[in-house]
């Protein structure tokens, strides 16, 4: 009998990021993967710089991959292309990672795969998930694959990303929030035929009552659009290429493209109430579920697996088990705020009612015109309820160059602190944060180790291993203390 100390159930981008962060780590992994290939149906299409910083810590993210193109915005539109709302996203000099970018899903998909494999993660393709047994030892895993053969893992620790339709969640048996929040859209990749020089920048969100649609521009050749079903609509009898075509017309002649994939999706907002049962765990789509509308799904799914990785590397390593006990309560408020988020977006666009709608144009331009300036992305929400954060702390640390190197990867995983000089941190301090195997950095003028002192009003500020901010000053230094006493971290 094989045995792994965590085995992975699917390997969509949740479960394969995962999996790499995991093998990077020196765990042993096995991913079982239901399908043979990467799914093909057109889904993800934007990823924030968050996402792209966790790539680029397993190696799927090199300057400019040919897969994916920096957005400039999103804007919410009326059906007769007034602006409502702009959202802009741009990239100061000072940092690294554009904070959105449009990418071809399935690109990525394949990429995370080879590099869970590469730092040495097993990834059995075609295999079937059929049964979770717990037993004394661990849990054990067994699939089904092509031939019908059973195959069984035996795993100290079972993390399902098997997507929305979790087998993992039903063997939790739990069940989800539901956010009342169910429609169905038509998405559509096509290929120009021709490369357009003119290649747009930003997404448009077309608030049309008479069916509301967004627009995405995409690496490459390809172009998305997405199209709202109207009531009494059939998936059948709108995902067809002359009903496409037509939808298309305002924007783009059918003779100038292909379709290359299209999909009706109902969008959900849905959050399951428990994420563990002992040694088995959620992850991904298997947790959380959220309308488009943000492009945060995959990526709340990848703020999971960084969550949860460094946590389990602990706790194989001999960290106390409860120190799991803090995934849940950090993630589930966090990605319950952005699936909030999304619905409300969602429940804007998608409104059908052309004297509504009407209402809520003039109310937005007004808004607009008293104040033209652009929103920034998305406001993410901190991580909170935790013996691992403080009040000050749970945000993303910053992110730039120190020299000529990336932050993080100077971080690379690691615990960090960030001083303003050497005599900002007792030598006591100092001997606890190297025990964890981690770093201490003097902020440098003129880089990011001084804008994140700069933030606060602090000498010191705590990093964990996934970039978030344990806090500031003191208080940091003293829940860092108490988290590896309760957690053994050391
Ligand atoms: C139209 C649309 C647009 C979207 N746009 C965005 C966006 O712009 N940005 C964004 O961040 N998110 C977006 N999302 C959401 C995003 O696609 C998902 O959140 C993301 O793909 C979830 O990843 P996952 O790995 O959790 O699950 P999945 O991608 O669903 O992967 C689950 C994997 O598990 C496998 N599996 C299932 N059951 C078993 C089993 N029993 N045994 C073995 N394997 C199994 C499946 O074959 C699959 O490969 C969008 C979604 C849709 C539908």
């Amino acid at each position: 009998m094989t045995k792994v100390d965590v085995a992975i159930v699917g390997a969509g981008p949740v479960g394969s990021t995962l999996a790499a962060l995991l093998a990077k780590a020196g765990l042993s992994v096995c991913v079982f993967e239901r399908d043979t290939d990467v799914y093909p149906l057109p889904r993800a299409a934007h990823l924030d710089a968050e996402t792209l910083r966790t790539l680029r810590q397993i190696g799927a993210w090199s300057d400019e991959p040919d897969w994916s193109i920096v957005n400039e915005g999103m804007d919410f539109l009326t059906a007769d292309k007034q602006l409502l709302i702009r959202m802009t996203a741009t990239l100061d000099s000072d940092h690294t990672a554009p904070p959105s970018n449009l990418f071809h899903q399935p690109s990525l998909d394949r990429l995370l795969r080879a590099r869970a494999t590469t730092f040495g993660a097993t990834l059995l393709v075609a295999h079937d998930v059929v049964a979770i047994d717990e037993t004394d030892h661990g849990v054990l895993v067994t699939a089904r694959n092509l031939a019908g053969e059973s195959v069984s893992v035996e795993a100290a620790w079972v993390i399902g990303c098997c997507g929305a339709r979790s087998f993992t969640r039903r063997f939790l048996g739990t069940g989800q929030v539901d956010l009342d929040f169910d429609e169905p859209w038509l998405v559509v990749d096509v290929l120009l035929n021709e490369p357009d020089p003119d290649t747009p920048r930003r997404t448009l969100q077309v608030c049309d009552p008479a069916r509301p649609h967004t627009i995405v521009p995409m690496p490459g050749r390809r172009r998305r659009f997405e199209f709202m079903l109207l009531p009494g609509e059939d998936p059948e009898s709108i995902d067809r290429p002359e009903v496409i075509a037509e939808l298309m017309a305002p924007y783009l002649d059918a003779d100038r493209a292909t379709v290359e994939r299209s999909a009706v999706y109902t969008f959900h907002g849905l959050i399951a109430n428990d994420w563990r049962r002992g040694r088995v765990l959620l992850a991904g789509d298997s947790a959380h579920q959220m309308p488009p509308f943000l492009g945060q799904g995959m990526c709340s799914g990848i703020r999971d697996a960084l969550n949860l990785s460094w946590k389990l590397a602990a706790v194989v390593k001999g960290a106390q088990e409860s120190l799991l006990d803090t995934y849940q309560p950090e993630r589930s408020p966090h990605v319950r705020a952005i699936v909030e988020s999304a619905v409300g977006f969602g429940r804007v666009i998608c409104t059908l009612d052309a004297d509504e709608a009407a209402g809520r144009d003039a109310m937005m331009l007004a808004a607009r015109a008293n104040d033209p300036t652009d929103r920034g992305g998305a406001p993410m929400p901190r991580l909170a309820g935790s013996p691992l954060v403080t009040d000050e702390g749970g945000y993303v640390v910053s992110d730039g160059r120190v020299g000529a190197a990336i932050f993080d990867d100077v971080l690379d995983g690691r615990w960090c602190i960030v001083v303003a000089s050497d005599s900002s941190l007792s030598t006591d301090h100092r001997m606890l944060v190297e025990s964890l195997g981690g770093l201490v950095l003097v902020a440098e003028p003129g880089t990011v180790t001084a804008r994140i002192l700069d933030h606060t009003d602090s000498d010191v500020v705590v990093v964990r291993p996934d970039r978030i901010v344990m806090g500031h000053g003191a208080a940091a230094l003293e829940t860092l203390r108490d988290a590896v006493i309760r957690f053994g971290l050391a």
